[in-house]
């Protein structure tokens, strides 16, 4: 089978060069950054802004034993049953369990990048179960059969020709490709599951600690039918995505739909606590949450590069990265792309066959600009290099760094290097894009500058 890296380097190669593609992410992209660029300026002070989010998810992950602890008490104390798993299997076998205690045959499911992150879907297809995406962009995609493309917009890939054409072909359904009908469609199969569904199951955004309450943001309305719906709740949470207080809410909601999607806040923010009380005419009668590690603990013992838990999932840093947008989301192979998916996944899922996520990267560090929480994510991908070739450094690497370092630390073998190199290159030309030419991985796709005609210190001693 061939390697993730070899993978990568594929469908880069192909989907790079798509024009096509290229245009779907570029208008998509356009439009997010207007509204991006307006929102941040409803902040009073953005930059403060993010200083206050960046000391506020330090303190939360630096603590974070306490906070769960807490997290988890006032849960518990209101009736819902806390579980954690260590790693992913764990967290399936939980939540299987949980539906088989149930018998549930019918589970909804809002968005989660956990539930992809331990493959929950296919586990619960594989027990019996019917499962159905009820965020509309999941929706497409799991109709498609394919992936997220992206953290916030998971069908960001597609036209609206597209999923009209996917409707057709797998629902029988769509008569345009307007937003209204496309959605109409989404609702008509959506409105009659929500009412069989045995459970439901939902991510969070935030975890709150002193209230022991998850808060879920959305904008379809599809977590709360969820959530309310089914007799039985299951929320599996990320254990970083705690926050210390409930005011911190007030920050948090707003930055993450601002960098999100753009908007002042998301239409539907909802806070839930516990199972339906008998005061309560709605919600479910029995809430689970799966609180999630999976290496999140070893990258927090990791102390250079623990500030990675901060993310919000806020997609900014995919949005604004030109390899993200080049290579697109699928590329990555893996559930968290851009450059949070390239410094995180080698620790969630192990720096040999993942390593080379970091490579992919121009260090322009327009993502560590943009990060609402502040991570140095460009430094992480350096890091996470390094780290990468002291773990098995590549042979002629080594050698050829070997070599350059010994030229350039000798003027006379530089100067008789750089001669050597003028003169080749006027044979350049006769080689360019066979087998021989030594540099035709970079100029399959680049030119490569010829060599001026004087060196400085030839130019130098000339004047002199
Ligand atoms: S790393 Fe920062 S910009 Fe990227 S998704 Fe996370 S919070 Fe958003």
């Amino acid at each position: 089978m061939a390697s993730h890296a070899k993978l990568f380097r594929t469908d880069a190669d192909r989907v790079a060069p798509d024009l096509r593609h290229r245009d779907i992410i570029q208008t998509a992209m356009h439009k997010y950054e207007v509204v991006r660029d307006q929102r941040k300026m409803w902040f009073q002070d953005w930059p403060g802004a993010r200083q206050l989010a960046a000391e506020t998810k330090w303190v939360a992950v630096n603590h974070l034993d306490g906070f769960l602890d807490q997290f988890a008490r006032n849960l518990e104390a209101r009736g819902t049953k806390v579980h954690w798993a260590g790693d992913a299997q764990q967290g399936r076998e939980i939540i299987l369990g949980i539906l088989r205690g149930k018998n549930a045959k019918v589970i909804v499911k809002s968005k989660a990048m956990t539930a992809e992150e331990i493959q929950l879907n296919e586990a619960m297809e594989n027990a019996g179960c019917e499962v159905i995406e009820s965020d509309l962009g999941e929706f497409i995609v799991q109709l498609r059969q394919e992936p997220p493309y992206h953290l916030v917009f998971p069908a960001m890939h597609l036209t609206r020709g597209e999923i009209k054409q996917t409707f057709q072909d797998k629902l029988n359904d769509a008569s345009s490709d307007e937003p209204e009908e496309l959605a109409g469609v989404a609702r008509r199969v959506l409105r009659r599951k929500y009412l069989q569904a045995d459970a439901g199951i939902t991510g969070a955004n935030f975890a709150i600690a002193d209230t022991g309450m998850i808060s879920i943001t959305e904008n379809e309305g599809n977590a709360r039918l969820t959530a309310a719906m089914p007799k039985t709740m299951i929320t599996l949470i990320g254990i970083e995505k705690v926050l210390p207080r409930l005011e911190d809410l007030a920050l948090f909601l707003p930055m993450l739909a601002a960098m999100g999607t753009g908007q002042p806040l998301t239409g539907y923010n909802t806070m839930y606590g516990g199972p339906r009380q008998p005061d309560e005419s709605d919600g479910p009668e029995e809430f689970h949450v799966v609180l999630l590690d999976n290496s999140r603990t070893l990258l927090l013992a990791d102390a250079e590069q623990r500030d990675a838990l901060h993310c919000i999932r806020c997609g900014a840093c995919l949005n604004v990265c030109p390899v993200f947008r080049n290579v697109g989301g699928h590329t990555y192979g893996t559930v968290y792309g851009g450059p949070i998916g390239s410094v995180i996944t080698p620790h969630l899922r192990g720096l040999t066959q993942w390593k080379h996520l970091s490579e992919a990267s121009s260090l322009c560090g327009a993502c560590t600009e943009t990060c609402p929480v502040k991570i140095d994510l460009h430094h992480h991908l350096l890091q996470n290099r390094r780290n990468g070739s002291r773990q098995k450094p590549v042979g002629w690497q080594k050698l050829a760094f070997a070599l350059f370092a010994a030229i350039a630390a000798r003027p006379a073998m530089w100067l008789l290097a750089t001669r050597v190199a003028r003169f080749g290159q006027r044979f350049h030309g006769l080689l360019k894009g066979t087998r021989l030419d030594p540099a035709r991985a970079w100029t399959k796709t680049r030119d490569l500058p010829p060599l001026p005609k004087q060196s400085f210190h030839e130019w130098w001693k000339e004047r002199k």
